[in-house]
């Protein structure tokens, strides 16, 4: 199964992709952890992507579908994936279709009030990017999970997440559009509890 988790930052697509990932064996490909990665190892792709990460900008459409092209020729994804954050451009969902057969789309939906919340309060560990939030039940800086120390992203302070919705509203929600025509978008209230939204991505899923 080849899935897409469309919807803005800081809607849940990273919270649920790890969920979905687990449960059904198969892989979360995240372009912005794999950018963050290449930032980290200090390669070309990293030192290209830095600038516009930064600025809340999206890197260019060629750099990110090289990423993907790539990532989805690895044989863990036979089986299928989810794929978290690309495309993020009607060129970006264009290349895909090329080298991809989708079976559907995931749109998690939410207001900006409420991201600019979850964004603000959102902390990930840098080792297993597991993601958490400030205001969880038993929130700990140190991950349940790995045990590293979990960090605020550079980007997700509040003028850089109002840019990120920004070019959300202009370059990504077309896609809406795109896939509803397609005829694979579902639609999920990502506005409830996170267990809630899981049962609901889980049925659309199952569907
Ligand atoms: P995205 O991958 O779409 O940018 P994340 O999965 O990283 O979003 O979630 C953003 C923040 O919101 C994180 O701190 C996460 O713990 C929190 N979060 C995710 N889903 C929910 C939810 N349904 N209710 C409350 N907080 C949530
Ligand atoms: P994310 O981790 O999905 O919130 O992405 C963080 C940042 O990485 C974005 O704000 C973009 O700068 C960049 N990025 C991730 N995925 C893409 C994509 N598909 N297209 C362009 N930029 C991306």
């Amino acid at each position: 199964m080849n899935v897409i988790f469309l919807g803005p930052p800081g809607a849940g697509k990273g919270t649920h992709a790890q969920k979905i990932s687990q449960e059904f064996s198969i892989p979360q490909i995240s372009t912005g952890d794999i950018l963050r990665q290449a930032i980290k190892d200090g390669t070309e792709v990293g030192l290209k992507a830095k600038e516009y990460m930064d600025a809340g900008k999206l890197v260019p459409d060629s750099v990110v579908i090289a990423i993907a092209e790539q990532r989805l020729k690895a044989d863990d994804c036979k089986k299928g994936y989810i794929l978290d954050g690309f495309p993020r451009t009607v060129a970006q969902a264009e290349a895909l279709d090329k080298i991809a057969d989708i079976d559907f789309v995931v749109d998690i939906d939410v207001d900006d009030e409420v991201i600019v919340k979850r964004l603000s309060g959102r902390r990930v560990c840098p080792d297993c990017q597991t993601v958490y939030h400030v205001d969880f039940e038993g929130y700990s800086p140190i991950c349940a999970k790995c045990g590293g120390n979990v960090i605020q992203r550079k980007d997700d302070n509040e003028d850089t997440i109002r840019e990120r919705l920004s070019v959300y509203a202009q370059q990504t929600a077309p896609l809406i559009d795109y896939y509803k025509k397609a005829g694979k978008l579902i639609v999920v209230d990502g506005a409830k509890p996170v267990s809630e939204v899981f049962a609901d991505v889980k049925k659309a899923f199952e569907a």
